[in-house]
């Protein structure tokens, strides 16, 4: 089910991006409209906001009839968070509920992540990315209750599973060199 405040975001969203197509203004224009709808709520219907014990879990709420974006909710239990990855397609987040942490990353000479900041996103705070501009990140519900929140992409989510394009191993659980040696 989609509430009726979200059938007019997408509405919307379409009715927009029939007017601009480059990633970096559709995702603007995306950002822009979801930050309004987080202001109005009512956006999720409650099987939306579902967590799964195991792990993040992905509902998927609309696909475009011309596969232009889709709409998701991602549900967090604390401490749950995704794997270090990059993106295979724009994509703009939005907390509804609960607090998520996301690291950025960059790549080193020899192609390993090395982390480059982290930024905590709350309810009504909205931020977007587009490939491959600063789009390899890990997010984490660092808060102590169940967060959920609200991404548009730029592809068809049906098809692809995810937006995840490449993951790459986490800095933080990798190995450490002795400091000394013996
Ligand atoms: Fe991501």
């Amino acid at each position: 089910m989609v509430t009726p405040r979200m059938a007019g975001f997408i509405t919307r969203l379409a009715g927009l991006f029939d007017r601009v197509a480059d990633p970096h203004e559709r995702a603007r224009a995306a950002a822009d409209a979801l930050a309004g709808l987080l202001r109005a709520g009512g956006i999720l219907a409650p099987e939306h906001t579902e967590p799964d014990p195991r792990r993040y879990r992905q509902h998927l709420v609309h696909v475009d009839d011309r596969a232009r974006f889709s709409v998701v909710s991602l549900v967090w239990l604390p401490g749950q968070h995704t794997p270090v990855h990059s993106h295979a397609c724009w994509c703009v987040v939005g907390v509804v509920t609960g607090r998520e942490a996301e690291t950025r990353y960059r790549l080193d000479p020899a192609g390993r992540v090395v982390p480059a900041g982290t930024a905590v996103n709350l309810p009504g705070d909205v931020c977007w990315l587009v490939p491959p501009e600063r789009d390899i990140h890990r997010v984490c519900n660092d808060g102590d209750r169940k967060a959920v929140s609200l991404h548009v992409y730029g592809a068809d989510i049906a098809v692809r599973g995810s937006s995840i394009n490449q993951v790459y191993p986490d800095p933080a659980a990798r190995p450490r060199a002795p400091e000394h040696a013996p």
